[in-house]
């Protein structure tokens, strides 16, 4: 084989010319073997960032992202396998409600999440909040775990999508997340790994999101829609509103804690529900089990409401290790030494809650990571305690701080005051989804 100059392979795309799929097979498999450095593979994701990808250098990048591991095989379980992913948010819990409410009715839910970027969380940091939770297993056990319990949620790893595992991290650390085509291969080559007929896209769209822009988010459902279909998936986007954190809670534990809340039938947070049974009922439909988008709603209120859900998630945890202690009785969760109280400066209306504001200070207070490196404060983040829409008076409590340590809390305290706008008349109603998009083109959401 012929050996591959990277620094060619770079200049060529800065020049604005098209790689090859030889070029862009040899540059993964290199990179996730561990023969291209870090400083190399930045400089080209950067160039990328900069000059996109045409549809064929994606599919191409998919397919060999896909390659540098193993694919699941899940052929011998004779009904669809369907999983969700979402763009990224901030508060976005939704896989760990939807995963098992969804296999909870049947249907096989393969999951491969990933980990924070950015300002936005990750399923991955959420779930290993829980203490003994494993997300790393082999591709023979994570077969055996979906026959078995119909759902298994883990990370890229040495087996599955290692390309994907390492870059993910990298571009993490070198800003060169919001790029539409990384994007996609990054999403599509889990997708595909895991062995799934059909998949649910989450795009969000508003301060929050990767791409605040309508237009770009349409853009890259898009891009998720074709391409997916053209690597064998049936793929169904919904464009959903991230201008404000989904629920209360931002923080890993705070998060899983707020799940947990609602697996068991209590919570306090009518938007994640509504968003997450609107895509538990979507999954139904793609999955042929539910002959409409009502039925499987229905269905997945039963399945909230009856504990099925509740059930399925412990069930789930258990298998992967957790010490479902934690699940049962959250209180004997270890707190966080520090909180702090941000209080309202004036009497009105929240007009909004800045998710970007407020995802960044979840980030700084340890609910994230800066650096590669990093380790992640698991009960670090923020509780919000009123959003748009509510009336709030001078004085009266926006939100609760969470950290290891006060100066941290100090820190980001002007910010989250900032992220609550308080007017005068109440805001105008927002829809939490506001469109569909599948190969055939766009609607507007009518359920
Ligand atoms: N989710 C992913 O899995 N990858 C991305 O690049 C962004 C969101």
């Amino acid at each position: 084989m012929e050996t591959m100059n990277l620094p060619d392979i770079i200049a060529k795309k800065q020049e604005g010319f098209e790689l090859n799929r030889a070029e862009i097979e040899s540059v993964i498999r290199e990179y996730s073997q561990g023969a291209v450095p870090d400083y190399q593979m930045a400089a080209l994701l950067t160039t990328i960032y900069f000059r996109g990808m045409t549809k064929q250098e994606t599919v191409d990048l998919v397919e060999a992202m896909i390659a540098s591991g193993k694919k699941a095989d899940l052929s011998h379980i004779g009904v669809r396998k369907v999983d969700k992913h979402s763009t990224g948010g901030v508060g976005d819990k939704i896989s760990l409600l939807v995963a098992p409410i969804v296999a909870s009715l049947g249907i096989p839910v393969p999951m491969i999440s990933g980990r924070g970027l950015g300002h936005t969380g990750g399923t991955l940091d959420k779930l290993e909040s829980i203490p003994g939770f494993t997300t790393a297993m082999t591709v023979k056990e994570f077969e055996r775990q979906v026959t078995e319990i119909g759902c298994a949620l883990i990370g890229q790893s040495e087996e599955f999508v290692p390309a994907d595992q390492k870059m993910y991290a990298l571009r993490d650390a070198t800003s060169t997340v919001k790029s539409i085509p990384l994007v996609t291969a990054s999403i599509l080559s889990k997708k595909v790994a895991e062995g799934i007929d059909a998949l649910l896209l989450d795009v969000k769209v508003g301060r929050g999101a990767l791409f605040p822009d309508i237009r770009q988010a349409r853009e890259l459902a898009g891009h998720l829609v074709n391409i997916g279909e053209e690597l064998g998936l049936e793929v169904f986007a919904m464009l959903t509103d991230m201008s404000q954190p989904l629920g209360k809670a931002v923080g890993n534990w705070l998060e899983v804690r707020e799940c947990i809340q609602i697996l068991k039938g209590g919570g306090n947070a009518p938007d994640l529900v509504e968003l997450s049974l609107a895509q538990a009922a979507v999954m139904q439909v793609l999955a042929g089990t539910a002959p409409d988008y009502k039925t499987g709603k229905h269905r997945a209120e039963n399945a909230l409401e009856s504990g099925a859900a509740y059930s399925k998630f412990l069930e789930i945890a258990g298998r992967q290790k957790a010490d479902v202690s934690y699940i049962e009785n959250p209180s004997k969760y270890p707190s966080n030494s520090f909180e702090r109280t941000v209080s309202a400066q004036k009497s009105g209306y929240i007009q909004i809650v800045d998710a970007l504001d407020i995802g960044k200070s979840a980030v700084q207070l340890g609910a994230g990571r800066l650096q590669k490196e990093d380790s992640i404060d698991y009960s670090a983040g923020i509780i919000l305690r009123k959003k748009a829409g509510e009336k709030v008076k001078c004085g009266e409590e926006l939100a609760t701080l969470y950290a290891s340590d006060e100066e941290k809390l100090e820190s980001v305290r002007a910010s989250v005051q900032e992220a609550f706008k308080i007017g005068q008349e109440p805001p105008p109603p927002k829809n939490l989804i506001l469109a569909e998009i599948t190969i055939q083109g766009e609607r507007p959401w009518t359920n």
